[in-house]
């Protein structure tokens, strides 16, 4: 294997579950653009490997996140099992990415007791700090998922980034912030370029393509500049935007065989 070939990825979206819900509940003050409308909500995490390595970006939620205090919505796929269906196991501590510390992305952390977890340090920080408790905070996440983040910490596999760092041959997380104070886009080397995940910097295409704000986020200014940089990032070339919770990343890229119709390959 060469240098080269360790520093690209295949890239793997893995839907675990779907919301059918309408647009002014999940756009922040969604009247100020006109009438209300149904739009489909999709849950992924994300895969990125290659024959030395395995990357996870996100576990998605577990027990905690299907309880009564969310949304309903449709379970399609349990993440770790979807993941071990991949052949991705905990026993192999994958290094974990978590894009920030909402309860539908770092669900199941605890399922990988030997992984190293990369997080925005200014998204530890808050989560951890004084205001994640405040209502409209804690909604969006699980008070023992944020425990356990400490644990991890405590247990030296925490991974802290406050810049644009390379964490892996290829894999660059970057902080944007805006959605949560450390939210992560992570841009991974492909053959055919670069896949940008956004994770929920965009939750779909048309946040980035209308510029309007999801309705759950910590800085509002932070949003819009976060669409700038994604924006300039689509405009390099090779470069592929995958947006986090977005129904047409199914359509966007290609469907694994035999995964049910829940997995796409990225690149
Ligand atoms: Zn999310």
């Amino acid at each position: 294997m060469t240098a080269d070939s360790d520093a690209r990825y295949e890239v793997l979206a893995i839907r675990y579950a779907s919301r059918a819900t309408t647009r002014s509940s999940l756009y922040l003050n969604h009247h100020v653009y006109g009438p209300d409308g149904p739009i489909t909500m999709d849950f992924f995490l994300w895969v990125a490997r290659n024959a030395r390595r395995t990357v996870v970006i996100d576990t998605g939620y577990g027990e905690a996140g299907r309880g009564p205090g969310h949304p309903k919505r449709t379970e399609l796929a349990d993440p770790v099992a979807a993941l071990a269906g991949l052949g991705v196991h905990p026993r192999d501590a994958p290094q974990i990415i978590a894009t920030h510390a909402h309860y539908d992305h770092i669900g199941n952390l605890a399922v990988f007791p030997g992984s190293e977890v990369v997080i925005g340090r200014a998204e530890y920080d808050f989560w951890t700090g004084p205001y994640a408790r405040r209502g409209l905070f804690a909604y969006t996440t699980e008070p023992a998922d944020l425990a356990h983040l400490a644990e991890i910490r405590d247990q030296g596999r925490a991974t802290f980034v406050d810049r644009p760092t390379a964490v892996a041959p290829g894999i660059e997380v970057i902080p944007v912030g805006g959605h949560t104070p450390g939210q992560l886009v992570v841009s991974v080397a492909t053959a055919s370029g670069r896949a940008v995940l956004t994770s929920d910097a965009a939750h779909f295409y048309e946040e980035i393509e209308l510029d309007r704000p999801f309705a759950y986020l910590t800085d509002l200014i932070g949003v819009y500049r976060a669409y700038e940089q994604l924006r300039e990032l689509a405009e390099e070339p090779g470069v592929t935007i995958v947006a986090g919770h977005d129904p047409d990343v199914m359509r966007r890229f290609p469907i694994v065989d035999g995964t049910k119709d829940l997995v796409v390959r990225i690149a």
